[in-house]
């Protein structure tokens, strides 16, 4: 069974309603495939914005976090029943710079995929190794450590889309080489079929995230255990049409 292309946008703190809006229509006016799935993640103020500007039916709107409890004393938080009340369909979970800056562990991050998977969010999953964790030769035991956690509160993988995004790779324009990512996304694949079986293994896609752009976004195009990208600094950019167009 073919995955669908996936091509996510990971604004992170950036855009105002005039960046946003002028993102949001260059991709309504793009000439981009049927068979891709488009989902833009701007800050959380933005949400109800940016959803309500898409007009394609193969595009929709994330949130980049959200909590593990439903509502109350949570000062500062997003709960996973506002982001989907203001018609946003995905939230993105662990990402890096979440990990890192705001000291979310992997019990968290599996909590928070547990709770939002269960509310009826899709979730993008980042995991990747930082270089220090490359340059030990650990890679896969850390992304095999941050999947653990989540498979250990996650039986129904059908809304879960991984990205795997090594960190010395976010904002630095120093990507991954294709057939480095290629190797990385077979392994892990591989372990989901252990872990969670062949079928769910052969349906979730694996996206690549960490300096995807308009030009190397092609050269990833050969390689079948890359179902497509998460993108930083380029979603803001024309050339984010030339990412989620690199399939056809
Ligand atoms: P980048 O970020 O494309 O700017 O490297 C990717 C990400 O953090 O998701």
């Amino acid at each position: 069974m073919a995955r669908t292309f996936f091509v996510g946008g990971n604004f992170k703190l950036n855009g105002n309603k005039q960046s946003i809006k002028e993102i949001v229509e260059r991709i309504n006016k793009a000439s981009i495939p049927q068979n891709v799935e488009v989902v833009l993640c701007p800050p959380a103020p933005y949400l109800d914005y940016a959803a309500g500007l898409v007009s394609k039916p193969q595009v929709s709107v994330g949130a980049q976090n959200a909590y593990y409890k439903a509502a109350g004393a949570f000062t500062g938080e997003n709960s996973v029943e506002q982001i989907k009340d203001v018609g946003a369909k995905w939230v993105i979970i662990g990402h890096s710079e979440r990990r890192t800056l705001f000291k979310e562990t992997d019990e968290e991050v599996a909590e928070k995929t547990k709770f939002a998977l269960d509310q009826g969010l899709g979730v993008i999953l980042c995991i990747g190794e930082t270089l220090e964790e490359k340059k030990a030769g650990v890679t896969l035991k850390v992304v095999e450590t941050q999947l653990n956690a989540v498979i250990a509160q996650v039986k129904d993988w059908s809304n879960v889309v991984v990205a795997y995004e090594p960190v010395w790779a976010i904002g630095t324009g120093l990507a991954a080489t294709p057939e480095d990512a290629q190797d990385i996304h077979a392994s892990i694949r591989k372990y989901l079929s252990e872990k969670l079986g062949a079928d769910v293994a052969e349906k979730t896609r694996i996206l690549y995230g960490g300096s995807a752009n308009g030009s190397n976004a092609v050269t990833f195009k050969d390689k079948k255990d890359v179902d497509g990208f998460l993108v930083g600094g380029a979603s803001l950019k024309p050339e984010f049409v030339d990412i989620i167009n690199s399939r056809n």
